[in-house]
């Protein structure tokens, strides 16, 4: 169950962290899309959106404001960024232990390519 990224959270492996609460942990993503691009995780793990309890709503809403408070720390608040969830497969979800995308500093285009079978 364990994953990089709760291994980032102990300290046993290396990351940019750039916040951490007794809820999240934030970090540069290691390859970035964006001039901003972090992560922020829940200290908890819970692998997937699908995982997610009633209990952990607040957890959740810890995620966002936390995601927020860096987007003006990052300066980017103003004109604009992405939060993203990518769930399971289809979702493009690569590492399992949940974590919102805080993605700015650019123009970033539409949400989703349109494939032509859209
Ligand atoms: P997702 O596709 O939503 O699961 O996103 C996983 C993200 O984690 C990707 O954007 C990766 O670049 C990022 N990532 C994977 N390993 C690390 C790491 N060790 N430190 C920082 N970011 C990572």
């Amino acid at each position: 169950m364990s994953t990089i990224f709760s291994k980032i959270i102990s300290g046993e492996a290396p990351a940019d962290i750039v916040y951490k609460d007794e809820h999240v942990t934030a970090f540069r993503d290691i390859n970035p899309v964006a001039p901003t691009h972090i992560l922020v995780v829940p200290n908890k793990f819970i692998s997937t959106v699908n995982d997610l309890e009633q209990e952990d709503a607040a957890l959740v809403g810890q995620m966002v404001l936390a995601a927020k408070k860096l987007a003006a720390e990052e300066g980017i608040a103003e004109q604009g960024y992405r939060l993203i969830i990518n769930c399971n497969r289809d979702g493009g979800q690569v590492v399992f232990h949940l974590h919102l995308h805080l993605i700015g500093g650019r123009p970033l285009g539409p949400m989703v390519r349109r494939l032509k079978t859209d």
